[in-house]
């Protein structure tokens, strides 16, 4: 069979050679640990968040040996495509500090020398590959039509045979130049698949760098390696693109594994070296008594809009991805609070073999400890910015009331010798502060209860709002609450209390509860002098108008 024509006929344009491709894109001139990673996503949108923990992997990878993190663009699936897709994604892992060394940078730049970075834009690079293997045998345009590939389905399930493009179901895999060069002329469409028959190898080998060694049987059906337009699938993109692009680590989702015979097959028939291979085990989710990948269409969390517009900073979101990735990271993060996340020194065996589970929990207590540690001005300056976007009242009332809500800051975050951990996210100040935000409307959930009742707290504000005095030092505020605790038989003394506690209203803490849920709701929150001070008269007034009203 003359190959050469073959290719020649169906390829007319294309005169490289894979030898050229090898001088235009030569091996990087990068020390021998640099890693060469890549993140890419076809742009369908949303960012998954389970793309911004490869794409944190990948980058960390990459800046921790001195080596290069590029974008590229898997673009070949045009029905799938979304408009702004591609800007989204990048604008997204902008917000997140995930920075490409190089790559699609932006919709129309790109930034290096091993591009274009857009798969659509790469059709020379694959059609040269694609010719060479057809002009070596190791690869020929099918015509079948989805009729006749849906009858050999049919058939080998019927049978019971593996479902595939091989054996006597492989009806293109010989045709002559002759019959190839006929339905040419009749305008046949056509793909081109690579020619597995002649791969006498019995098995696959991945040496996953996470999870060892894994043995599977040779590919067996001829794989589609360009489309009828021309275009690559993703298989023979990959092994193009990461060969070409200089990929030394893939680091994929692990819904690629099973494809891995294919790619191994495909990189040992062109000749190219394998790169090294990290299939990361997606995040789960409970569902019900079985768990599930966090999905785009059913979980809000999936995601990572959903993190931005509730408020979480990007750190708190970075940090718990990390946690994912390495367990070792929580004890780093303990002991170096403030420190770049990029010094941490991540490590590819640490990485989980299995799905971790996505804890809301614990992306709380990861954030409320990375809000703890932010000054007051930064925490200004992002709920500013965050709230402008997702929150406007919210802003508005910054905006009109920013030195009462500056002073507030403190009072939920504390300091740094006393952090409080209040604060997950943005949006919960809107919650949390809204008796400052909103102080007119009613809390429905006022923490009361049957000791600490609506009545007892009735009793205390009718007498303490005709003697409470601004002016008082924190001293001078505490004796008058002593006083006025005596007077209403709330015991001063907390181990006399606990003695007797049948004889009193309760105790002067007890007091002091009422106090704070009248003000706020809750039971607990900052220090009471300090929130009467930030409150002033009118507010104090205005939240007392609010409980009345809501017990009237
Ligand atoms: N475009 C593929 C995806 O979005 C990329 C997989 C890979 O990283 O090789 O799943």
């Amino acid at each position: 069979m003359n190959y050469k024509d073959i290719a020649e006929l169906l390829f007319p344009s294309v005169n490289g050679t894979i030898a050229d491709l090898e001088k235009e894109f030569p091996i990087r001139n990068l020390k021998k640990e640099a890693c060469v990673t890549r993140f890419a996503p076809s742009p369908t949108g949303f960012l998954h968040i389970g793309s911004l923990y490869v794409s944190l992997i990948s980058s960390t990878l990459a800046k921790q040996s001195d080596g290069v993190f590029y974008l590229r663009i898997e673009d070949t699936d045009k029905k799938r495509e979304v408009e702004g897709g591609v800007s989204q994604i990048i604008n997204t892992l902008k917000d997140y500090k995930i920075i490409f060394d190089e790559g699609a940078i932006d919709e129309n730049k790109e930034l290096g020398e091993y591009g274009p970075y857009h798969q659509s834009k790469r059709k020379r690079i694959y059609q040269t590959c694609a010719k060479e293997l057809v002009s070596h045998g190791l690869a020929y345009p099918c015509f079948c039509t989805t009729e006749e590939l849906d009858q050999n389905r049919i058939l080998q399930e019927q049978h019971k045979e593996a479902i595939g493009y091989y054996g006597k179901f492989a009806k293109c895999r010989d045709l002559t130049l002759e019959t190839i060069k006929e339905k040419l002329n009749r305008g046949e469409t056509f793909v081109i698949r690579y020619n597995s028959f002649l791969d006498k190898t019995p098995t696959a080998i991945c040496n996953d760098l996470v999870k060892g060694k894994i043995e599977f049987p040779t590919n067996q059906s001829d794989t589609i390696i360009l489309k009828s337009g021309g275009l690559p699938t993703y298989h023979f993109a990959h092994i193009v693109d990461d060969h070409f692009m200089r990929t030394t680590h893939v680091i994929r989702g692990d819904e690629w594994l099973s494809s891995y015979p294919v790619h191994e097959q495909l990189f040992r028939a062109i000749g190219f070296a394998l790169p090294n291979y990290i299939h990361i085990a997606p995040i789960m989710k409970n569902d019900g008594n079985s768990k599930r990948k966090l999905s785009k269409r059913k979980d809000s969390e999936a995601i990572v809009s959903y993190y931005n517009e509730l408020g979480y900073p990007i750190e708190s979101v970075l940090d718990y991805l990390m946690n994912i990735a390495n367990s070792s990271f929580e004890d780093w993060r303990k002991n170096n609070p403030l420190a770049n996340l990029i010094d941490f020194k991540f490590k590819i065996s640490n990485l989980p073999k299995a799905g971790a589970l996505f804890d809301l929990i614990k992306l709380n207590s990861v954030s409320k400890n990375i809000i703890s540690n932010f000054t007051e001005e930064e925490c200004l300056n992002r709920i500013k910015t965050w709230s402008e976007k997702y929150e406007p009242e919210f802003y508005d009332y910054i905006q009109n009331n920013e030195e009462v809500f500056k002073k507030s800051i403190p009072l939920w975050k504390g300091n740094q010798k006393r952090p409080r951990k209040d604060i997950a996210k943005w949006q919960d100040l809107t919650l949390n502060l809204s008796y400052l935000y909103k102080p007119s409307n009613a809390i429905e959930d006022y923490e009361l209860d049957e000791f600490l009742s609506e009545q007892k707290a009735n009793i205390f504000i009718d007498k303490y709002k005709k003697i409470i005095d601004f002016s008082f030092d924190q001293t001078q505020w505490f004796n008058q609450i002593k006083e006025l605790a005596s007077q209403l038989n709330y015991c001063c003394d907390i181990k006399e209390y606990k003695k007797n506690p049948s004889e009193y209203e309760g105790s002067i803490a007890d007091m002091c509860a009422l106090l704070r849920i009248i003000l706020t709701g809750k039971k607990d929150g900052p220090d009471l002098y300090s929130l009467l001070q930030l409150m002033g008269l009118d507010l104090f007034n205005k939240r007392v108008a609010c409980f009345k009203n809501n017990f009237a």
